[in-house]
C-alpha cells in the first residue's frame, strides 16, 4: 500500500477528520501517537497496544541509532520486523533529542556534531544521515532534520534556524530523490518540518518555502517548548493555514488531555506526547474528574476503579487500593497497569473527537470536554 491521505470531513472550527494510508495499515485522524522511544512503548507489549487499537506509534531515531544501532535493525529486516509491530511507525529525525539530550553539540550548516549521552562517543548528524538512518529503520513516515531552538528565542535566532531548516529540507529532498529507498520499507515517505519560533511571519515564510518543495506531509516543530498554550495553538493554526489542505499536519510533542482538542481545532491531524506513558510510571493517572497521584494515602483503601466512567481493562478489573499498593511496593505491574489506563484515556479522547467531527457536533462536545477536564485543575 502506498502512502495516501484524504480529508473525509472538514469541520467549520478548522478540525479535520481524515484517513492516512501507510504500508502498515490505515490510521484514522486526528490521531494520537504513543511514544515508542527505543522501539518499545514503555511497559506495554505489542499485543497490549493492538488491544488498544493503536494504529501508529512514534519511535526515536536518536535512541535507536545509538542503541542497538540502525545497521543492526536494518539487518533484522527493519524496525517493524525487529519489534514485531504490524501497525504504522513514525520516526523523528533524531534532531530533537540531539538538541535536548546529547552533550557538546555543535550546530553548523553541515549538520549537528554531538556526543552520545550513553557513552560519550562522537557522532555527526546531517540531513543526509538522518534519511539514511530512517531508511535503515524502515518507518512508514520519517522526518527530515530540522534545527530546534529554545523558548524564548529572538527573532534573529528563530529566523536563522528556520532558514537552516529550509536548507536542510532541500538537501533531504535531494537525498530522498537520488538515493534508493530502504529495503525494509520502499514506500516510506518523509515529512518536512516548519520552524520559525513564535514569529508568525517567519512561520508563514518557512511554510511557503517548504510547501514549494512538495513534501507528502508537514510537521510543525518547535512548539510545546515552554511557550504559553494559547500562543502554541495560535502558531499551530497560523502555520496550518499555510499548508496544503490535502496533506497531513503533525504537531510534534503535544499535548495535555485538555489541549488535544485545541490542536485539532487548529487544523492538526497528528500528535504525539510522552505524558500518558511517562506520567503513568510516576503514578500520575488521568481521570475525567482530573488527574490523581495513585500513591496518595486517600487511595490506600479505596476499592473503586481509577475512573468510574473509564471503559479500560484496568478500570474494569483493578482497584485504586491495589494500584496504590503496587506503586508503593515498586512492583512492575503497577507501571504496566497505569500505562494501560493512561494510554486508553488519551486514545479515547481522540476517538471521541473523531466521532464528534463525524457527527457534526464538535462544538458542543468541545465545551463539555473542556469543562470536564479543566474541572480537575481548579
Ligand atoms: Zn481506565
Amino acid at each position: 500500500m502506498a502512502f495516501r491521505f484524504e480529508v473525509v470531513k472538514a469541520d467549520p472550527s478548522g478540525a479535520r477528520l481524515g484517513r492516512l494510508t501507510t504500508p502498515h495499515g490505515t490510521i484514522e485522524t486526528p490521531a494520537f501517537m504513543p511514544a515508542g522511544t527505543a522501539g518499545t512503548v514503555k511497559a506495554m507489549t505489542q499485543e497490549a497496544l493492538e488491544g488498544l487499537h493503536v494504529s501508529l506509534l512514534l519511535a526515536n531515531t536518536y535512541h535507536l541509532y545509538l542503541r542497538p544501532g540502525h545497521e543492526l535493525i536494518r539487518r533484522m529486516g527493519g524496525l517493524h520486523r525487529f519489534m514485531s509491530w504490524p501497525g504504522g511507525i513514525l520516526t523523528d529525525s533524531g534532531g530533537y533529542q540531539v538538541f535536548s539530550l546529547a552533550d557538546l553539540r555543535k550546530v553548523s550548516d553541515e549538520g549537528v556534531r554531538f556526543r552520545s549521552h550513553l557513552d560519550g562517543s562522537e557522532h555527526m548528524l546531517t540531513p543526509e544521515k538522518a534519511i539514511e538512518v530512517q531508511r535503515a529503520l524502515g518507518s512508514d513516515i520519517g522526518m527530515v532534520l530540522d534545527e530546534c531552538i529554545e523558548y524564548p528565542a529572538s527573532q534573529a535566532r528563530a529566523a536563522s534556524a528556520a532558514w537552516r531548516t529550509l536548507e536542510w529540507a532541500r538537501r533531504s529532498k535531494r537525498q530522498i530523490e537520488t538515493e534508493p529507498p530502504g529495503e525494509a520499507n520502499p514506500e516510506q515517505v518523509f515529512f518536512a518540518i516548519v520552524q520559525g519560533g513564535t514569529f508568525k511571519d517567519l512561520r508563514r515564510e518557512n511554510a511557503a518555502e517548504l510547501v514549494a518543495l512538495d513534501f507528502p506531509g508537514y510537521a510543525i516543530g518547535g512548539l510545546a517548548v515552554g511557550e504559553p498554550h494559547e500562543l502554541s495553538c495560535e502558531i499551530a493554526r497560523e502555520t496550518a493555514a499555510c499548508l496544503p489542505s490535502d496533506r497531513p499536519r503533525y504537531v510534534m510533542g503535544v499535548g495535555k488531555p485538555e489541549q488535544l482538542l485545541d490542536y485539532v481545532r487548529s487544523g492538526i491531524d497528528m500528535m504525539d506526547c510522552v505524558l500518558p506513558t511517562r506520567n503513568a510510571r510516576n503514578g500520575y493517572l488521568y481521570t475525567r474528574q482530573g488527574p490523581l497521584h495513585i500513591k496518595n494515602a486517600e487511595f490506600a483503601d479505596d476499592p473503586g476503579p481509577i475512573d468510574e466512567s473509564c471503559g479500560c481493562m484496568v478500570c474494569r478489573r483493578y482497584s485504586r487500593a491495589y494500584l496504590c499498593h503496587l506503586f508503593r511496593a515498586n512492583e512492575i505491574l503497577g507501571a504496566i497497569l497505569n500505562t494501560h489506563h493512561n494510554l486508553y484515556f488519551f486514545l479515547d479522547i481522540m476517538r471521541a473527537i473523531r466521532e464528534a467531527i463525524a457527527f457534526g457536533n464538535l462544538s458542543r462536545f468541545s465545551s463539555e470536554l473542556q469543562a470536564r477536564l479543566e474541572a480537575g485543575h481548579r
